[in-house]
């Protein structure tokens, strides 16, 4: 019934929110058909979700939202998918995103935007703004992000619901068609800290598949949102980054997430100003990092291996063959990360390029590393801006990339973050972001808990 009730709001409401890409309606009740004859037990048994389409899923397509993968049907599952299943979670079908997760706003989708359901004329955020929309549209009770420099909280924060991006290592990256492998983190969202957390708890832990998953046992993050819906912070110390106050937010957003932190206060938290003097080169930094190693990795993308082949003649050469592959499939925004990635890696310009972006990493870590020994916990809003009209920060890629501003100094050190939603700002929703130390999940979904 909670399947079928899903599947049929998914046909009720998707032709205006555009949600998913591909919805798998036979093989999500076949799921639930084997938790029904019991074959499946487990506290989210028969609890239908939407999996973001970078997530490989075994004969269910998988485009990552580019034409250069349309019709691909991956042989097999990413590990966090089989631990969905193994969960006995139907998977509801695939949600759209920012091609290759490279976005704000999910209007980098090759098949057509997402529409946000708080306001059909305004992005859900991105990249993952299906997962985000179909949890605000009532589609799916859960869904899987992924986030490389914000994706999954970021369109939590504009679509009024959860995001969580768990610590780098924390969940596996196997079967995640890769971005930037030394960011990408896939991760749980939902409209409830509660329900992120028991999402959280399947799909993180140990893959000898992913040489960066981390061999530690998983922190118990649902105990600790428990623990934050009693809504005692006595002696939670809260840090505020100096550098994040005031700059580049809007005030409707900044007066929102004032509002939570004082609520916050007095539930006994303590809130301390900390200084993070190098979160200021976090935006440029990762925008030489993410697309340097994206340029890499979508290398494999060559007309030969997967989905699209254009041009394939007999006549042509094979190098002909990949470039006019590579120039239809491939859209505007993936085209330009190559470009700069290709020649922020090339000889003569690594050093002053990747290079110095690696070593802004290493400080941006100690700025972390800093911080936390004088707070538990660091807090901002997730996004500078409530979600935006379409198409009014296309025309310049830095406009975009502001989105991000927040969010992106977490993925470059590798510490878990969630958003939650703290009240509205012109009627649209606005989030609060929490950040940990790496391996402390538990201490942010406690904050979370609390907050909610
Ligand atoms: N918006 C950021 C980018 O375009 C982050 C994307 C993500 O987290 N996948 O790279």
């Amino acid at each position: 019934e909670v399947a079928t009730a899903h599947l049929d709001q998914i046909a009720a409401v998707d032709d205006r929110v555009h949600a998913f890409l591909h919805v798998d309606r036979e093989g999500a009740l076949d799921a639930a058909r084997r938790v029904d004859a019991g074959e499946i037990t487990g506290p989210l048994a028969g609890v239908p979700i939407a999996v973001k389409d970078v997530v490989t899923t075994k004969g269910i397509p998988t485009t990552a939202a580019s034409k250069i993968l349309e019709g691909w049907k991956p042989p097999y599952d990413a590990t966090i998918v089989e631990r969905l299943k193994a969960a006995g979670m139907p998977i509801l079908g695939k949600t759209n995103m920012d091609e290759f997760a490279m976005g704000s706003s999910t209007e980098y989708s090759a098949y057509g935007p997402t529409n946000n359901p708080w306001d059909l004329g305004r992005i859900p955020g991105g990249s993952g703004g299906g997962s985000a929309a179909a949890l605000a549209a009532y589609e799916a009770p859960l869904a899987i992000g992924t986030d490389t420099g914000g994706s999954i909280r970021q369109p939590g924060a504009v679509t009024g619901t959860v995001g969580a991006k768990p610590t780098y290592g924390g969940t596996s990256r196997y079967g995640l068609i890769a971005f930037s492998s030394s960011l990408d983190t896939p991760g749980p969202c939902a409209r409830t800290v509660e329900d992120t957390a028991l999402l959280h708890a399947v799909i993180a832990g140990h893959d000898p598949r992913d040489s960066t998953s981390i061999a530690q046992p998983v922190p118990d993050v649902v105990a600790a949102a428990r623990l934050g819906l009693q809504g005692d912070l006595t002696g939670v110390r809260l840090g505020i980054v100096k550098e994040f106050t005031g700059e580049g937010a809007e005030p409707g957003v900044l007066a929102a997430f004032r509002e939570s932190l004082e609520a916050l206060v007095k539930l006994g938290a303590e809130v301390v100003e900390v200084s993070c003097p190098h979160f200021e080169y976090a935006l440029p930094a990762y925008y030489l990092i993410a697309p340097s190693e994206c340029s890499s990795n979508l290398a494999r993308f060559d007309g030969v291996r997967y989905g699209l082949r254009v041009g394939d003649d007999g006549q042509r050469s094979l190098e002909e063959v990949m470039s006019l592959t590579r120039e239809a499939g491939f859209g505007p925004e993936v085209k330009r990360r190559i470009i700069i990635g290709t020649y922020a890696l090339s000889s003569g310009y690594y050093d002053a390029y990747y290079g110095q972006a690696q070593k802004v990493r290493t400080l941006i870590t100690r700025d972390f590393e800093t911080a936390f020994s004088k707070v538990d916990v660091l807090v901002s809003p997730t996004t500078p801006f409530v979600a935006f009209p379409f198409g009014s920060r296309t025309s310049d890629p830095y406009q975009m990339y502001l989105a991000d501003l927040f969010t992106i100094p977490t993925n470059l050190y590798g510490g878990p973050a969630i958003s939650v939603p703290c009240g509205l700002s012109e009627g649209l929703p606005v989030g609060f972001q929490i950040m940990a130390p790496t391996m402390a999940d538990d201490r942010m979904y406690r904050v979370a808990g609390a907050l909610e």
